[in-house]
């Protein structure tokens, strides 16, 4: 990637916790040298005549987590379900530029959106489990597989040990979900997500309807995701950001409100030494 070089792996000579901007530690990256899973390129989205997002040129790395940042309606939001297609169902949405998914354009005429949208698992703000059991939760992404009970059941549990649920719920699996908490309903919800073994997983401010418990389980999970899955988060949390993306974009509205991305790149130097001053006034508090 563009981004990788010694020079920002090492950060500016040893930076420690306190010296980001807003006082969090940043997470310790492992690398930066990761290869690029999905290039945007000057992708531009309409919801009929409003642009939302403009000319939003950015790569999102394998296996790495890339967080969108920016105050509420810079597009964050429309960036993220224009990375599985979820816009498409919106009428009278309008799209140029292109989204290279292992470098095919998922915009290209010829891709088909149903088996698209299958390679995304996604969760948003709210936990949305289904009125259905813990089980059939996490086996719902698996119900066309036709796999045997055993081999099931097997989906089941790795899926509910990936997102750091099994030792709480595998005494009560046939309970209904939302007899769970908030916090659990959302690790369910990434279960579902990642049974089906996604490319991308987009999470769409996962914990802005959760305590900060719940919220620091969900961030250590996105940690240990990130070893075997890419991972995008909006989130409007720069402290979550920092403390568990490897990558950030930094989105803004610009004098037509449309949605653009004014810095990308690793999380320490966009936390640490900004590029753009605009992104030093929002992450120091000193925006609007
Ligand atoms: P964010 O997630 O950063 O808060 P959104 O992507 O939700 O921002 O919204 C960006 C802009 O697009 C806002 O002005 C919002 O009102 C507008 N918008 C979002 N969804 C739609 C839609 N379905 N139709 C029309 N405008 C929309
Ligand atoms: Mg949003």
């Amino acid at each position: 990637m563009e981004q990788a070089s010694e020079q920002n792996m090492s950060g500016q000579g040893g930076l420690s916790a306190g010296d980001t901007r807003i006082g969090v530690a940043v997470r310790e990256h492992a690398t930066y040298a990761t290869a690029v899973k999905m290039q945007i390129e000057s992708f531009t989205l309409a919801y009929g005549q409003f642009v939302a997002v403009k000319e939003v040129t950015m790569p999102i790395a394998e296996r790495h987590v890339t967080a969108i940042i920016g105050p509420s309606g810079c597009g964050k939001s429309t960036l993220l379900r224009s990375i599985n297609r979820m816009n498409d169902l919106i009428p009278n949405v309008g799209v140029q530029g292109a989204m290279r998914l292992n470098g095919k354009n998922i915009y290209d005429p010829d891709v088909d959106v149903v088996s698209l949208r299958r390679r995304f698992g996604m969760v948003f703000q709210r936990p949305n489990p289904f009125p259905k059991s813990i089980f059939d939760n996490a086996a719902y992404g698996l119900r066309h597989d036709r796999l045997a009970h055993r081999a099931l059941v097997e989906r089941v549990e790795q899926s509910l040990r990936r997102a750091a649920l099994w030792d709480e719920v595998k005494d009560k699996l046939s309970q209904p979900a939302l007899s769970l908490s908030g916090g659990q309903q959302q690790r369910l919800c990434i279960a579902r997500a990642v049974a089906v073994e996604p490319e991308i997983l987009l999470l769409d401010e996962p914990t802005s309807a959760l305590d900060p418990i719940a919220t620091h389980k969900i961030e250590e999970l996105m940690i240990e995701l990130s070893r075997d899955y890419t991972i995008v988060v909006v989130t409007h949390n720069m402290q979550q950001a920092a403390r568990a993306s490897d990558s950030t974009a930094f989105m803004l509205m610009d004098e037509s409100r449309a949605g653009r991305l004014i810095e990308f790149g690793p999380t320490r130097d966009v936390f640490t030494n900004p590029k753009d001053r605009r992104t030093e006034d929002y992450i120091t508090g000193r925006f609007g």
